[in-house]
């Protein structure tokens, strides 16, 4: 069971008069400055000397600050949603000695506190608003009315307020019109890492790929198996989305609905399984974290070999032409770097 709270069980004078400073303007960034902003809160995006963000944060209309050490010093409520594996460098070198006495110390994943990376001061509130969404989503829904889900979870409550301040900074980003979970940095870290590795990131292109590989070895044309093995997708998980696996199954013909039931089990077996028990594990262990932070410190030349492979995959070339043809597709990722 967890506790869920909406709307009316924040209260957002929690947060007025408070100085929010935002850390980066990348996915999430972009979408907590202006929720913010709009919802009435005074906030500052504080960025590295020299960003290529300045100007369109400053276009946005948000305080900007090119100093972290001299935004960190006005900060009541500081959220750092910078890439985790820059988040440490940021906080032993430019925000520990500059964030105000009994300000509050704000993440958007558990990764660094969790996995002891981070160890902030003791006078500090220290929680966790994580939108169960990518930015642009955070952003645009936002905007239309509706709201991206929120976790919160609190590591330090120095003030006795922290879990008003975090149903308040949830509820101005639009989290409470659908649900505040509340949550512990340790589940809400292992469970977010396990999602994006076993299912939604990481299963899910391996799947697409295998699908797409296998029709186009045993020579079917790349349209057609991009088009069975990754535009449809989206079909099917907006059903299984909106209503359910069930009810997607009763939306599909009976010849797919058994080739699913009777197939689905063959393709992801109990060996699948097993493998994403020792994904898990290693997340709970730390090996996963242990294995991200030095590669990245290593320049990340496995990550970026990888990168490339996968840019040059044939699924890619097919999918850019084929894309063209359906302009009304959204080009391009919205998430990263867009306001
Ligand atoms: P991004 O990679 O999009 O963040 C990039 C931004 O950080 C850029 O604006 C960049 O500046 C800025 N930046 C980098 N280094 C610094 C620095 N030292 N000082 C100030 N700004 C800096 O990050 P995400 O939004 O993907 O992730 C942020 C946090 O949110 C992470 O903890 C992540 O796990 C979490 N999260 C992310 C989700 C997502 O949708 N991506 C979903 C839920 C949680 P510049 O423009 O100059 O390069
Ligand atoms: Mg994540």
């Amino acid at each position: 069971m967890v506790n869920i709270y909406y709307d009316k069980d924040a209260n957002l004078d929690a947060l007025k008069g408070k100085r929010i400073v935002i850390f980066g303007y990348g996915s999430q960034g972009h979408a907590h400055a202006l929720n913010l902003k709009d919802s009435g809160f005074d906030v500052t995006v504080s960025l590295r000397a020299g960003s290529k963000s300045a100007a369109k944060v400053k276009e946005a209309g948000l305080k900007v600050s090119e100093n972290n050490a001299e935004a960190a010093k006005e900060a009541d409520i500081a959220m750092v949603l910078i890439p985790d594996e820059l988040q440490k460098d940021l906080y032993d070198n430019e925000l520990k000695d500059n964030l105000p006495q009994g300000c509050a110390l704000l993440f958007g994943h558990g990764f660094n506190i969790h996995f002891n990376r981070i160890e902030p001061r003791d006078d500090m509130d220290v929680f966790m608003i994580a939108p169960k969404g990518p930015g642009h989503l955070v952003r645009s829904q936002y905007k239309d009315g509706k709201g991206v889900p929120c976790l919160f979870a609190i590591h330090q409550d120095k003030s006795g307020n922290a879990k008003d301040l975090a149903l308040a900074y949830a509820s101005a980003i639009g989290g409470g019109r659908t649900a505040i979970i509340e949550t512990t940095f340790k589940d809400e870290t292992e469970t977010d890492l396990f999602g994006e590795q076993a299912v939604l990131c990481g299963g899910a292109t391996a799947l697409i790929r295998a699908g797409f590989e296998t029709l186009t070895e045993a020579g079917y044309p790349a349209e057609l198996a991009y088009f069975e093995c990754l535009h449809e997708l989206k079909l099917i998980v907006d059903l299984v989305y909106e209503a359910g696996i069930s009810n997607m199954r009763y939306s599909i013909s009976n010849t797919a609905e058994y080739g699913d039931v009777t197939r689905g089990p063959v393709v992801i077996d109990a060996s699948v399984k097993e493998r994403m028990k020792k994904i898990l594990t290693d997340i709970q262990e730390g090996s996963f974290a242990k294995e991200f932070v030095s590669e990245c410190d290593a320049g990340s030349p496995n990550f970026n070999r990888l990168r490339e492979e996968g840019k040059n995959h044939p699924i890619e070339a097919v999918g850019e032409k084929l894309r063209a043809l359906m302009p009304w597709l959204r080009g391009g990722v919205q998430g990263k770097d867009t306001a």
